[in-house]
């Protein structure tokens, strides 16, 4: 494994743990995205779709929008009213899908409680999917074919790929189940030729699962439920989950891993940034596949 940085940041714990350091990630392959946007005569078009003012849902949607400007795609916000009715929300996302200019549309998640997320999903066009939730691109992910790939576990392929964790024949138990994050991190690593174990809410001893795993993916979204008494020594710890303790952002990994795991990536700045520019990656890959650009 390349050397990551060695000291914990210091929203993170001390320890002996190095850290996976998600916003130098982040910058990366934003640098290289903002190479391959420079081939288009017109730069590709991403918009997102967003409902209602959820303060999180217009944060993240502020940063992706933010970074893909940066980078060079043209992106803008299409914000709907809270009290949107379904048949509205599938017409407005149907125009947006429709129009031969876009190349990449985002419905922010979660959609207020009186709309149904499935259908609008499957009203994206799976090319232009950047989320990749579409069940085309689940099933061609699954299959092993060429699709649009969920950000998040993108984004953790991607650090383990910049820091050189090893992935080939390595033991990896992914804590969570989700649509978003933990059955495409499977389908992902498995291709990588990862032994994928996915963990959740009814698995029998939960320790002794994580004990075995040479990288550990935390996506439960509990505060400190992956323990240092549960790791490996030395095993990769990816910390995906996020809540709020007393007004702090912290991950599902307990400060104390930082004493037992080789490397880990904090919370905020780890995974986070990571995915928000796999949001823009996945923009371009959809631009060029569209457009048949080299
Ligand atoms: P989700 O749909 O709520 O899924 C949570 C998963 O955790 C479920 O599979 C659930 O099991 C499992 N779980 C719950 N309690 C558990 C327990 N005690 N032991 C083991 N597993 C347990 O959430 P999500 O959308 O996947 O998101 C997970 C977290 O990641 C959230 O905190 C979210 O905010 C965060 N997130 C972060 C990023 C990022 O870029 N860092 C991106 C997306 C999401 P069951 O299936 O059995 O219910």
């Amino acid at each position: 494994m390349k050397a990551p940085d060695s000291a914990a940041p210091d929203s993170a714990a001390p320890g002996s743990a190095s850290v996976l350091d998600g916003k130098a990630v982040a910058d990366a392959i934003a640098e290289r995205v903002a190479e391959r946007v420079k081939a288009f005569s017109l730069a590709p078009r991403l918009v997102f779709v967003r409902v209602g003012e959820d303060p999180a849902s217009a944060s993240y949607v502020r940063s992706k929008q933010r970074l893909a400007r940066r980078v060079g795609i043209r992106a803008e916000t299409l914000v709907l009213p809270e009290e949107t009715d379904q048949a509205t929300l599938m017409t407005q996302v149907q125009a947006v899908v429709d129009d031969d200019d876009v190349d990449g549309v985002l419905v922010q998640l979660p959609l207020p409680d009186h709309l149904d997320e499935a259908p609008v999903l499957e009203a994206v066009d799976p090319d232009k999917d950047v989320d990749g939730f579409h069940a085309v691109n689940v099933g061609r992910l699954w299959s092993g074919l060429p699709g649009m790939v969920p950000c998040t576990p993108l984004g953790l392929e991607a650090i383990c790929d910049h820091y050189e964790v090893p992935l080939h024949g390595q033991r990896v138990v992914i804590v969570g189940r989700s649509n978003l994050v933990g059955k495409p991190a499977a389908a992902l690593l498995l291709r990588r030729h990862a032994t994928v174990t996915l963990a959740h809410s009814r698995t029998r001893d939960l320790a002794a699962v994580v004990a075995e795993a040479d990288v550990v993916i935390a996506a439960v979204g509990r505060a400190g439920i992956v323990q240092a008494s549960m790791v490996k020594p030395g095993a990769t710890v990816l910390d995906v989950g996020m809540s709020r303790v007393d007004g702090r952002i912290v991950g599902d990994v307990a400060p104390d891993v930082w004493n037992v795991a080789g490397a880990v990536t904090p919370m905020p700045g780890g995974t986070g940034p990571v995915t928000v520019a796999m949001v823009v990656q996945n923009t371009v890959t959809a631009a060029e596949r569209r457009r048949q650009q080299p």
